[in-house]
């Protein structure tokens, strides 16, 4: 089967070695396939069309070439609310109308009863304050003009779902466990839309077949898989690569200040400079 890959960067700030590396790495991974770029872009206000910009010319200054169309999903919220919508005609996501103090504090509380567990991947679980608002409750309050976010009802998913697996080319087999993330939210309150909704909707739409991408992002496939039997999805081959880490051992993506490719290219470095120095870390 032809391979279809992907590098999706959010225009948030300029590439760095980090991004090089995953962008070389979904390349390589296509072989003779297809590798396309796809602009993560949703959260309006990190990005900017100048990052946008700098993504294209750094990713050509490196010699990658990736197909045409890119998608720029800032320009496809119509579709992520179709998608929401067909998980609210199932009855599985509910308005969430929760401030993050409301949250701490109702976390804070539930942390006493130390059998419950409270924090999962992204950070406390959501205690479901909300999902026990009857109709008439979400309706006041959204009439009222309350900002809410959309939050999936992991345990009626998961009943829907059944077990799922996914195969990761480097961890095998996997068993999905989107419940650690408890109820997960699928639109913002300030974006109706969230990475985790765009992203599954997208790789599917874009026919990505092999999604690759830095090992951070491990945990957030249990979630993609999910979405993927809710929606009834095709489910790629995943292959989660170890982050490139610097001289000093620090990951890039996680280093404030790590030197852009931009900065590289005007102090001097060639693009071939760059790679050697991605065999070296990888
Ligand atoms: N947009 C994400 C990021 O820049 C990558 C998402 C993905 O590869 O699934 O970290």
């Amino acid at each position: 089967m032809t391979a279809v890959t992907r590098f999706a960067p959010s225009p948030t700030g300029f590439l760095h070695m980090g991004h090089a590396y995953s962008a070389l790495f979904a390349k390589s991974a296509a072989k003779d396939g297809r590798f396309l770029v796809r602009i993560e872009d949703i959260d309006r206000g990190r990005c900017r069309p100048a990052f946008e910009t700098a993504i294209f010319e750094d990713l050509a200054w490196l010699g990658l070439q990736w197909e045409a169309p890119v998608r720029r999903q800032s320009d496809h919220f119509a579709e992520y609310g179709e998608a929401l919508d067909r998980l609210d005609k199932r009855g599985l996501l509910y308005p969430c109308f929760c401030t993050r103090a409301d949250i701490q504090r109702e976390v804070a509380e539930a942390a006493s009863a130390p059998h419950l567990i409270t924090h999962g991947p992204d950070g406390p679980i959501y205690p479901g304050t909300c999902r026990h608002l009857s109709k008439s409750e979400q309706h006041r309050r959204r009439d009222a003009g309350t900002p809410y976010a959309l939050r999936l009802n992991m345990a009626e998913a998961l009943a829907i779902a059944g077990p799922l697996t996914w195969c990761d080319e480097t961890h095998g087999i996997v068993a999905a466990t989107p419940e650690i993330f408890g109820d997960v939210v699928l639109a913002r309150k300030d974006i109706t839309a969230s990475y985790h909704l765009a992203c599954t909707w997208d790789d599917a739409l874009q026919g990505v077949n092999l999604v690759t991408r830095g090992e951070d992002l491990l945990p957030a496939t249990h979630i993609h898989r999910l979405l993927q039997a809710l929606w009834d999805l095709p489910v790629p081959h995943y292959r989660h690569h170890a982050l490139l880490t610097g001289p000093d051992g620090k990951k890039f993506s996680k280093r404030d200040q790590a030197p852009t490719l931009r900065a590289l290219r005007e102090a001097g470095k060639s693009a071939e400079d760059v790679l050697a120095e991605i065999k070296v870390r990888e």
